[in-house]
């Protein structure tokens, strides 16, 4: 397959989760991935678990990990000292999003929207990190519309992003008609849509909720008849998302960037399907 595979997870919060997740990421690695990475909390929680998980996938696997790193909530001086630190241990990879602000903090920092930590990213280190930003094909949950969520988009690749992963979404139409706009915009660069299998409803649909991604009316009436039955609701679901990344593929989407969860499976079983469909 010519087109990229990457896999994103959390930095786990145990030992044994951290031990678990490097075996994870040495299992998905036989699939040969463009690159790994990390998320990041926003407001700089979970900051050294990132770096330390960052660091031991990359030296584990010998694939490229990129971390997630979030500008809400934080300096400069903090942020360029965190890019130096990755310089420094070889990562040359960075997911710069503006992020959430967490619970009981208001004060956005000297960050107001991802586009400025993209740039500050390209002032401070030049053009040492391939920076990916993130991308919204149902629109950012916060913008007042579509058009308007599109011209920022633009701002982020104007700034210098190399590439961008869109949320997570079940139509693909949402996704065409953004990547269509996209290009009317002028952008070149990959958009790779962002796939998150599906395990549990409850937990999906909640996420989905509050993340902006929509499950659509038919899917919702379908998962939930599998309430009870979680093999039947993955059979189902595997299925269905590897048929979402073929025509994804066929498209032609440059990439697949799957929110792994931490699992190995379904995402190698639906790599796989694609795999051997595409050829
Ligand atoms: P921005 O691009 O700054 O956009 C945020 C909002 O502001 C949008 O509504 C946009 O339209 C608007 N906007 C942008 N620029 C301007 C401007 N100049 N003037 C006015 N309005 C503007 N969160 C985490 O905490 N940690 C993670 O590791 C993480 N990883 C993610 C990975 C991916 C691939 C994606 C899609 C999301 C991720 N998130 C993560 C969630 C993300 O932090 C939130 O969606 C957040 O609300 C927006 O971040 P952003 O970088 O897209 O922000």
């Amino acid at each position: 397959m010519n087109q990229h595979i990457s896999f994103e997870f959390f930095p786990a919060k145990t030992e044994q989760g951290n031990a678990k997740l490097i075996a994870t990421s040495q299992t998905l690695a036989e699939l040969k991935p463009e690159f790994f990475s990390v998320t990041f909390g926003a407001g700089g929680t979970d900051q050294d678990r990132t770096f330390n998980t960052v660091v031991s996938i990359q030296e584990k696997t010998g694939i490229s990990t990129a971390s997630h790193l979030t500008c809400v909530g934080s300096s400069r001086e903090r942020i360029g000292s965190i890019l130096d630190t990755y310089k420094a241990n070889n990562i040359n990879r960075i997911v710069a999003l503006r992020g959430d602000l967490p619970m009981g903090m208001d004060d956005p920092g000297e960050f107001h929207f991802a586009d400025e930590l993209v740039s500050f990213i390209r002032e401070h280190s030049g053009d040492h990190f391939h920076i990916e930003v993130a991308a919204y094909p149902e629109k950012h949950p916060q913008s007042i519309d579509h058009r308007s969520d599109l011209q920022n988009f633009v701002r982020k690749v104007d700034a210098g992003a190399n590439s961008a992963i869109t949320q997570y979404f079940y139509n693909t139409d949402a996704y065409s008609y953004f990547v269509d706009e996209c290009a009317a915009s002028g952008v070149t660069i990959p958009i790779i849509p962002g796939i998150m299998p599906i395990g549990n409803f409850e937990n999906l649909s909640r996420f989905s909720d509050g993340c902006g991604a929509e499950v659509p009316r038919w899917l919702r009436a379908r998962l939930e008849t599998y309430e009870g039955d979680p093999s039947s609701l993955r059979a189902f679901a595997d299925d269905y998302i590897s048929e979402m990344c073929l025509t994804l593929i066929k498209r032609g989407a440059p990439g697949l960037h799957f929110y792994s969860m931490n699992q190995v499976e379904p995402n190698r079983y639906i790599c796989n399907e694609v795999i051997k469909n595409i050829g």
